[in-house]
C-alpha cells in the first residue's frame, strides 16, 4: 500500500469509530478521507500535545482518541510527564505489532540480526522506552536480555559474562556505563559489543558525545535513534552517514513546519518535525507537533540508498528547551557537542537562570580521572567562546557530585 492509501484507510477507520478525531476532523470541516497527502497537508489540522492531555482530562483515565472499546486494547504506556502532566496511551495488539515493525527496521538499519545478542540496560517501566525494542529483538530470534532491576556493575557483567553483542539504552546511560567498567576495573578487552543503539536523547548523532561513547565501548559502533510514547519509533540512522536520521516513511507522513508561520520548511531548511503515524490505528496520531526541532538534509538520493526523509545532526533539540542568551539561540544538543569536545569530562550540568529580561547560564564540570578541575573549565570555557561567541562561566563540580541518569537525563536546570 501507498502511504496514501494507508493514511485513506486510517481515516476512515477514525471517522467512523474514533471519538477524538471523529469530532476533531468533523469541527475542521473534514467528513471523508483525503483524496492525496497535499489535500491532507491542506485540509487536516494539527494535533497538539496539550489537546491530548486535556482529552484525558475529559475522558478519564484513557481519554477518547480509541478506535476501539477499551477491551481490545493490550499495552498501556505513559509518557515521563517531564513537561507537565504524564499522558496514557494504550495499543491494541495489531497496533503493538506496528511498533514492533518499526523497530525491527531500527535493527535490521543498525545491521543487528538474529545471532546477536541483544541486552537493554534499562529498568522496565511504564513508558515505552525499550519495550517495543525488546520485543523486536526476541521476535528477530535474537537472543533477549532484560537489565532492569540491577546496578551498573551487574549489568556490565551481563554484558562480558554472556557475551553480549548490541545494546539499547540512553547515550547518557552508555557513559556511565563505560565509567563504572573504569572505576570497578572491569576489563572492556573481553567485550563483544559492536552496535549500541541509543535513544532517549540526542547524544547519538552529537559527533563528540557519539565518538567518547565509541571509544569507552572499544570500537563499539553507535546507531542513533529517535520514538516518542504517544507516536511509536519514528527513525533510523543512516548506515552510511553517522548523524543523518531517516524517518521510516513507510509508516510515517512526516512535515518539518516553520513555528511561526505554520507553512512546510523544504529539503534545506530546519524547523519542528510534524508527524502521522499510519499504523497505530488503535491510537493515532494525525499531523502531530511533536516540539522537536529537526534540519532537513539537502535533496538527493542518499548513500545508503534510501529515499527518506533525512535529518541532519538527528534530533536537535526540544523547541522549549532553547534558550536566547544574549541575542544568541542555544540548544541543549550544541551545547552538549562543545562540551565534550573537549575532553576528560564525565558529567555536567547546565544552570539557567532568568532574571527580568536577561537569561544567563553556567556551566558546572565533573573531569575524569586525572583531569585538572579549573584547566579543563577553563579549556570548555573557550570552547564555548569560540562556538558562540559567549562567555560563559564554568566551574569544575567535584567528582561524583553531579547527578546520573539511567533514563532521560536533565542535564538542562532552571534556576
Ligand atoms: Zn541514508
Amino acid at each position: 500500500m501507498t502511504q496514501a492509501q494507508k493514511l485513506q484507510a486510517l481515516v476512515q477507520a477514525l471517522l467512523a469509530t474514533n471519538p477524538f478525531y471523529g469530532a476533531k476532523l468533523r469541527t475542521a470541516g473534514v467528513d471523508r478521507p483525503p483524496a492525496s497527502i497535499a489535500e491532507f497537508h491542506a485540509r487536516f489540522p494539527f494535533t497538539t500535545k496539550s489537546e491530548l492531555i486535556e482529552d484525558q482530562k475529559q475522558h478519564p483515565p484513557f481519554g477518547s482518541n480509541l478506535t476501539f472499546p477499551v477491551d481490545e486494547y493490550s499495552r498501556f504506556h505513559q509518557t515521563s510527564g517531564t513537561s507537565g502532566q504524564p499522558m496514557r496511551w494504550l495499543d491494541t495488539p495489531e497496533s503493538w505489532d506496528w511498533v514492533v515493525a518499526c523497530w525491527t527496521r531500527v535493527f535490521q538499519r543498525a545491521g543487528v540480526g538474529r545471532s546477536d545478542r541483544v541486552f537493554f540496560p534499562f529498568s522496565f517501566g511504564p513508558f515505552l522506552g525499550f519495550w517495543g525494542a525488546f520485543d523486536a529483538a526476541a521476535r528477530m530470534g535474537c537472543l533477549s536480555i532484560a537489565g532492569g532491576g540491577m546496578r551498573s556493575a551487574a549489568r556490565l557483567r551481563t554484558v562480558l559474562d554472556n557475551e553480549v553483542t548490541a545494546i539499547c539504552c540512553t547515550p547518557t546511560y552508555a557513559l556511565h556505563l563505560a565509567e563504572i567498567a573504569a572505576d570497578e576495573k572491569i576489563d572492556f578487552a573481553r567485550s563483544k559489543v559492536k552496535t549500541i543503539i541509543v535513544a532517549g536523547e540526542p547524544g547519538g548523532s552529537i559527533p563528540s558525545t557519539r565518538s567518547h561513547i565509541e571509544q569507552a565501548w572499544r570500537g563499539a559502533r553507535v546507531m542513533d535513534h529517535h520514538g516518542m510514547t504517544e507516536i511509536g519509533p519514528v527513525t533510523y540512522e543512516c548506515p552510511r552517514r553517522c548523524g543523518v536520521l531517516h524517518v521510516m516513511e513507510e509508516s510515517y507522513i512526516a512535515e518539518v513546519i516553520d513555528r511561526k508561520t505554520l507553512e512546510a520548511v523544504g529539503p534545506g531548511g530546519s524547523g519542528e518535525l510534524v508527524l502521522t503515524n499510519l499504523g497505530r490505528t488503535g491510537s493515532p496520531i494525525l499531523r502531530y507537533r511533536t516540539g522537536d526541532i529537526v534540519q532537513r538534509a539537502l535533496l538527493g538520493g542518499c548513500e545508503c540508498g534510501s529515499a527518506e526523509m533525512a535529518l541532519d545532526g538527528g534530533i536537535l533539540g526540544r523547541a522549549d528547551d532553547m534558550v536566547v542568551v544574549r541575542g544568541v539561540n542555544l540548544y541543549p544538543s550544541a551545547v552538549e557537542q562543545v562540551v565534550r569536545s573537549a575532553g576528560g569530562v564525565n558529567e555536567f550540568r547546565v544552570e539557567i537562570r532568568q532574571e527580568k529580561s536577561l537569561t544567563d547560564l553556567s556551566i558546572f564540570i565533573e573531569p575524569a580521572n586525572g583531569e585538572d578541575g579549573a584547566a579543563l573549565g577553563h579549556r570548555v570555557a573557550t570552547l564555548l567562546q569560540y562556538a558562540f561567541g559567549l562567555r560563559i562561566e564554568v566551574s569544575a563540580a567535584q567528582a561524583g557530585t553531579l547527578p546520573r541518569f539511567e533514563a532521560k537525563s536533565k542535564r538542562w536546570v532552571y534556576l
